[in-house]
């Protein structure tokens, strides 16, 4: 069973074809919005599949536009199990948002851990070390998504109490392949970030998810069978421990 756990399924050019090849192949898939206004649109867009469960996101990349969209994000978390995708950009091209970045997640997590139960998938370019003191200062279950920070930022987050979603091009490098091999196999699951996310040029679609299942049967050393059954017994714990 394929599990895409971060994917931008509203923001594929063909969308409605990806959304029935999701239902056809039968697979879970996590759509994460970059806005909380995308959040309601991509819910209708998923309305018939009820495998493809939609996350009430606030990229930090888009945290300085879209500032006064703090309500909104606070109108429908009530109605939102998953949270998805926040977190902070350190990286060059967004530094200069970055005051803007930290209120905006600093918001959205104090308003998750006054609803309690949520899962959150996070992005941390460049910004490890401050994702991880906001997340622990409240009670959620963080999932960071495409984890590209140092082995030691890895060890922090996994003594955070933290899971991590790992798609086919995190495993293009050899750091990102390290990353994955260090990370606990209890805590492990798989994502894509499609549409942006490529392998080789192509753009990923969410049944791609299982291209990793390969590298992952080498370092755990059992077989492709296994590796997708533990994948997917692990994405079911996950959703036991949202309470
Ligand atoms: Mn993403």
């Amino acid at each position: 069973m394929i599990v895409d756990f971060h994917s931008h399924i509203d923001l594929y050019s063909d969308f409605s074809k990806v959304i029935l090849g999701c239902k056809d192949r039968g697979i879970y898939v996590l759509a994460v919005t970059t806005t909380p206004a995308a959040w309601s649109g991509t819910n209708r867009l998923v309305m018939n599949c009820p495998q493809i469960k939609v996350a009430l996101g606030f990229h930090p990349q888009l945290a300085k536009a879209r500032l006064n969209e703090l309500s909104l994000f606070e109108q429908y978390l009530p109605k939102a199990k998953y949270v998805g995708e926040i977190g902070l950009d350190g990286s060059a091209a967004f530094k200069s948002s970055f005051a803007e970045q930290i209120k905006v997640f600093r918001h959205v997590l104090s308003c998750v851990n006054s609803a309690g139960g949520r899962i959150l998938s996070i992005h941390s370019r460049q910004s490890v070390g401050l994702v991880l003191a906001e997340v622990r200062k409240i009670s959620c279950l963080p999932v960071m998504h495409w984890f590209s920070g140092s082995k030691m930022e890895l060890m922090e987050a996994i003594n955070s109490g933290c899971w991590f979603s790992v798609g086919p091009s995190m495993l293009m490098s050899q750091k990102g392949r390290d990353l994955v091999a260090s990370m606990p196999r209890n805590r492990v699951v798989t994502e894509t970030d499609g549409p942006f996310a490529t392998v080789k040029g192509r753009q990923l679609y969410p049944w791609d998810a299982s291209l990793v299942f390969s590298y992952i049967a080498s370092v755990w050393n059992i077989s492709v069978d296994d590796v997708e059954d533990m994948l997917f017994e692990n994405f079911l714990c996950m959703l036991k421990s949202l309470k």
